[in-house]
């Protein structure tokens, strides 16, 4: 397992809520899935664990959001230092591939300068890991209790080259 990188943090939240977002205060939340993405320049994988357990201090926007009574973590993609991507371009993707939904402007988003409206994509459509998977060639998939699975994206999307 690498040390540092990039994560996308994949939440279902089951019922509407109403939950105070540190600073941003009072925030409303449609049932859905929710996508944040942050780094770690170390222990990537640790920092990904903490987000599914519900006992997390709320240091980050987002502890307040995986901490809430009716979310549940599906997982997260993960993808390595020196893959040749920023936080805010991971983040950008993300948004382009679920339709750019955004829940609460500024989440997760007070350290960024490169302008995003947040660091939190949301759907009301059901959005998978794999789906996910696809921003990145070298993204990997780590879920609750499992081993990374680094899936091999090209024989997954069955782009074959047979050109006979
Ligand atoms: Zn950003």
């Amino acid at each position: 397992m690498f040390d540092g990188g990039l994560y996308v943090f994949l939440l279902r939240l089951k019922s509407a809520s109403t939950i105070t977002v540190g600073a941003l205060g009072e925030q409303f939340f449609p049932p859905g899935w929710y996508m944040y993405t942050g780094s770690a320049k170390k222990n990537l994988q640790k920092r990904v664990e903490r987000h599914w357990s519900v006992k997390a201090k709320r240091r980050w926007h987002f502890d307040h959001l995986s901490t809430a009574l009716d979310s549940e973590p599906v997982g997260a993609i993960v993808v390595p230092d020196g893959a040749g991507i920023t936080e805010c371009e991971l983040n950008r993707k993300i948004g382009a591939l679920v339709g750019n939904g955004v829940p609460v402007p500024k989440f997760g988003a007070s350290d960024c300068k490169a302008g995003c409206p947040a660091h939190l994509y949301f759907s009301g459509a059901p959005v998978s890991l794999l789906g996910l998977a696809q921003v990145h060639e070298k993204a990997a998939i780590l879920m609750p209790g499992a081993d990374l699975w680094e899936p091999n994206l090209q024989e997954l999307g069955g782009s074959d080259n047979n050109s006979d």
